[in-house]
């Protein structure tokens, strides 16, 4: 297919939900896509935070082929070997003690509100079923994923929402406090928030809030779906604070594309849940597990997880130059490779220009443009970006706002 006839398809037979950038791709290896006219395009979006491990990485085009080939669903009626060992190898690196697994951040989600509502149940009383979260949070697009999310936007028009959530100001710890009573089950929280426009929490304010959970008995869930498996340059982002929560829920990078979220607890909390509480006809199933298995081993074996670490310090040291001798960029905020730069222009127009010359970066608020490249990403790679992101504000801000 061209790339006409894809953008005339897509345009007149799917939903209209996305607004998609004008483009579509043939091929990736690494952090480089080629489109459907063999253009080629350095990509720091990777999927939005997901293809951890770049595009066709052998190891797990390796795994996942082989898998495939030997079967790849016969659901969780029956034992499923990569489940078991998808499930290990993520105990083993969290400090948790059991998996459960779906398909998408929202369901990780929504698996951790149920699993929150069902332990507090047994443990704090029936009126506890309440969950702190912040504003300008993100947390999926399901009907109770939504109503947890701190932002009006993704909430309008699908009302009546789920209850039972209360919101408080992020980063403000004596809010928190104020809101936690014998109505709550849990705490919430992105450890930086992503779709919020890569805002980090206070290391005080997530250690404020661990205290806070313990004291008052509730649990301390955090969403990493985005930050989790090595994109912050640890395993998990807890690691970077210090903190231990209860629960955590993973997405995005965990199947380096292919679709799966997880749930990880701690073994009471985990237990809480018994047959027939929750489940999933795809979740965890092979090809999906394979994956997982795949890029967790692999994340190790390559040592990319502090490959990560370098590479985000590297591009955020790049990106504060730039910001120094450049007026349209007014900050850079980040952890590993998950970085956003505000802009004093309009962001999609930065977007547009950096597609144009070929890099691919996407806007998370109207004037904050995030970086999130795979982690396999070279030092070659990354400057190259911060220059074509460099001639793309140039362009942009020789041109005025009017459009
Ligand atoms: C993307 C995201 C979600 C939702 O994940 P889906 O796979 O789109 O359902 C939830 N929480 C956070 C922090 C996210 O970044």
């Amino acid at each position: 297919m061209d790339t006409y006839t894809v953008l005339e398809w897509s345009d007149r037979y799917l939903m209209p939900t996305y607004r998609r950038q004008p483009v579509a791709f043939a091929r990736g290896r690494g952090a480089r896509l080629w489109d459907l006219d063999g253009r080629e395009y350095l990509d720091f979006v990777a999927g939005i935070a997901v293809t951890s491990l770049g595009h066709a990485h052998p190891a797990w085009v390796r795994a996942v082929t082989e898998q495939v080939a030997r079967y790849v669903h016969v659901s969780n009626l029956y034992h499923i070997p990569e489940q078991a060992r998808a499930a290990k190898l993520l105990v083993e690196r969290s400090g948790l003690g059991r998996a459960f697994f779906c398909n998408s951040g929202a369901e990780a989600n929504e698996a951790a509100i149920k699993l929150a509502r069902k332990w507090a149940k047994r443990h704090r009383g029936p009126q506890a079923y309440e969950i702190v979260v912040a504003h300008n949070s993100f947390h999926g697009r399901t009907l109770a994923t939504v109503a947890a999310t701190g932002n009006p936007r993704y909430q309008q028009g699908f009302e009546p929402l789920p209850q039972g959530f209360r919101f408080v100001p992020f980063n403000d710890l004596e809010a928190a406090e104020r809101a936690v009573g014998p109505a709550t089950c849990a705490v919430l929280m992105e450890p930086v928030q992503g779709e919020g426009g890569v805002v980090p929490a206070d290391p005080d304010y997530l250690r404020g809030l661990e205290r806070l959970c313990r004291a008052q008995g509730v649990l301390f869930v955090l969403d990493e779906v985005q930050t989790g498996v090595g994109r912050t340059g640890r395993w998990f982002a807890y690691q970077h604070f210090g903190v231990q929560p209860d629960v955590v829920t993973l997405a995005k990078g965990l199947g380096g594309g292919v679709p799966v979220g997880a749930v990880l607890a701690r073994e009471e909390v985990a237990c809480a849940f018994e047959p027939g509480d929750h489940g999933s006809t795809f979740g965890g199933n092979a090809l999906a597990a394979a994956a997982t298995c795949a890029v967790l081993e692999t994340l190790e074996a390559e040592g990319l997880v502090e490959h990560a670490r370098q590479m985000g310090e590297r591009l955020a040291g790049h990106l504060r130059q730039l910001a120094s001798r450049h007026p349209t960029v007014a900050e850079v905020r980040g952890m590993g490779l998950l970085v956003a730069v505000d802009v004093r222009v309009e962001a999609a127009r930065v977007v547009d220009a950096c597609r144009e010359r070929g890099l691919l970066v996407n806007a998370v608020r109207p004037h904050t443009i995030r970086l999130a490249p795979p982690l396999v990403v070279s030092p070659e790679e990354v400057d190259r970006a911060v220059e074509i992101l460099g001639a793309a504000l140039d362009a942009v801000a020789a041109v005025p706002e009017a459009r």
